[in-house]
């Protein structure tokens, strides 16, 4: 745990007592801060106090002699609109923060420079942040990885040099975090998402530009209008900018061309790391994350055979596109996190040869975007509530069943790959649905994936199936 040191003696609110906003009162008490913390829902509110804080309805408080509050990332700061609690601490001029800033304050005052590798973008922020971790832990080096993959940043160890923070940050973290100032800051991408919670693009690319504004090295993707506008931006004010690019070749910076990371530096290009033999980073978007994770690792410290080392060994992230199992020429490949149509297409653009397991709760749209791709597919075997609707859907384009559940689904397209003679037939459960019909979240419906896949005749584990903790959700 970081104790927040630098608001000893201070009096501060909270509000939020979910993983996040606990860890965070219990990191301002053990700084010995004076912090009353409340939440709408009464369970929380006595986790609380059952942990030893000081809990307390913020609408009877003294607010005028408050030095900050507290938020959680979940509680809306300005849309659709402010929460009570942004209200009263905007009327009495009192600074709203989050869980980042603190640990931006501390790490200030406490390690000043020590290495604060912070992420965000529209996507890709977990494959990006974890891909770093690890591959600065396995060059034997202290990661510690946090912030909205799932570690709460205040829970980890404290910023000490030689000590590397990999610190995911959604908009609404930076949003309450006006003092943000990592040693490396990565924007990945922008496009049109949560745009209920931040009104317009405008506004929304306002906030992700603030990750970068204050970074000593800013990675900025290359490949949006959005994010070029920000990179020039910095540049132009004087900011070391590099940049990064899934699409197209640079003059300067890091990018992609087929699965080869090339660096252009001084009229002069390299190979950096050819990513065709590592699974867990296929496609081209992992090309655009792989790229930012090589540039941030560079910043600290690591050397480009330490870098090729780690990719090379990326377990991946469970739940996307996740290689979990082998056999015989079939690779199994877990992808319940897309649950939508948007979200399925990297995984059934990655694969030439798909058996493709798809359904739960469909969404709007249902899976008429992934049209271009069903030449890839080999058959379809859907499930859920989705089912007759993707099977009208896919139609003629390639042959389907309805298997209606995922048992029925893993045993026939294990059964039908495994007769396939293409070079790697690939069982793919990428549901471009959510899984609330037949599981209580994702997560779940992955596990049962891989736990079916696990129970068949000759499979091949390729991931930990014991400790599903180890990765990060
Ligand atoms: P986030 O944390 O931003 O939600 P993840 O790393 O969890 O992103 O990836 C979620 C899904 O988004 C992946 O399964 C993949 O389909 C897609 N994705 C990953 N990286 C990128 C990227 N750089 N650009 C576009 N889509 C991506």
């Amino acid at each position: 745990m970081i104790p927040a040191s630098t608001f000893r003696g201070r009096r501060v609110a909270l509000f939020g007592l979910g993983g996040s906003g606990l860890a965070t009162a219990k990191s301002l008490d053990a700084g010995g801060a004076d912090v009353i913390s409340w939440d709408d829902n009464p369970a929380q509110v006595e986790a609380a106090r059952a942990a030893g804080l000081t809990v307390g309805d913020l609408r009877g408080i003294d607010w005028a002699g408050l030095h900050a509050l507290v938020l959680s990332p979940g509680v809306p700061l300005t849309h659709p609109k402010p929460h009570w609690t942004a209200e009263l601490a905007n009327s009495h001029g009192v600074e709203i923060i989050g869980d980042v800033e603190i640990f931006a304050r501390e790490r200030r005052s406490i390690a000043p420079g020590s290495p604060f590798i912070a992420i965000t973008g529209t996507n890709g922020k977990s494959t990006t942040t974890a891909l770093i971790a690890h591959v600065i832990a396995h060059s034997g080096r202290d990661a510690q990885l946090g912030g909205n993959i799932g570690t709460a940043v205040l829970t980890l160890a404290p910023p000490a040099p030689g000590r590397v923070h990999v610190v995911e940050c959604s908009s609404y973290q930076i949003d309450l975090a006006p003092s943000l100032d990592p040693s490396a800051g990565l924007l990945l991408n922008l496009t049109p998402d949560h745009l209920d919670r931040h009104g317009s693009m405008q506004h929304y690319a306002e906030v992700k530009a603030r990750l970068v504004e204050h970074s000593d090295i800013a990675i900025i993707g290359d490949d949006d209008d959005w994010c070029r506008g920000i990179a020039a931006r910095l540049e132009a004010g004087g900011g070391t900018v590099e940049r990064i690019s899934k699409d197209h070749g640079l003059t300067d910076g890091l990018f992609a061309e087929g699965s080869m990371i090339r660096q252009a530096k001084d009229g002069v290009v390299i190979d950096l790391a050819d990513l065709s033999a590592i699974t867990t980073l296929r496609g081209t978007h992992n090309a655009q994350n792989a790229a930012a994770a090589i540039a941030a690792c560079r910043t600290a410290g690591l050397s480009d055979d330490e870098i090729r080392a780690g990719l090379a060994s990326f377990p991946g992230l469970r739940h996307r596109m996740q290689p979990v199992a082998k056999k015989g020429r079939v690779i199994f490949i877990n992808d319940s996190k897309a649950t939508n149509a948007e979200a399925a297409a990297p995984a059934l653009n990655s694969y030439e040869r798909i058996y493709w397991i798809a359904g739960g709760l469909p969404k709007e749209g249902g899976i008429a975007a992934l049209e271009p791709f069903f030449d890839r597919v080999a058959k379809a075997y859907l499930i859920g509530e989705a089912a007759a609707g993707f099977a009208a859907t896919i139609g003629a384009h390639a042959p389907f069943e309805i298997s209606g559940t995922l048992d029925n689904a893993v045993l026939a397209a294990a059964r039908d790959a495994a007769e396939d003679a293409a070079e790697m037939p690939v069982v793919l459960l990428s549901p471009a649905c959510a899984s609330f019909d037949q599981y209580r979240n994702f997560e779940v419906r992955g596990d049962a994936f891989v736990s079916l896949v696990s129970a068949l005749d000759d499979s091949h584990m390729l991931i930990d199936v014991q400790n599903k903790e180890e990765q990060h959700g």
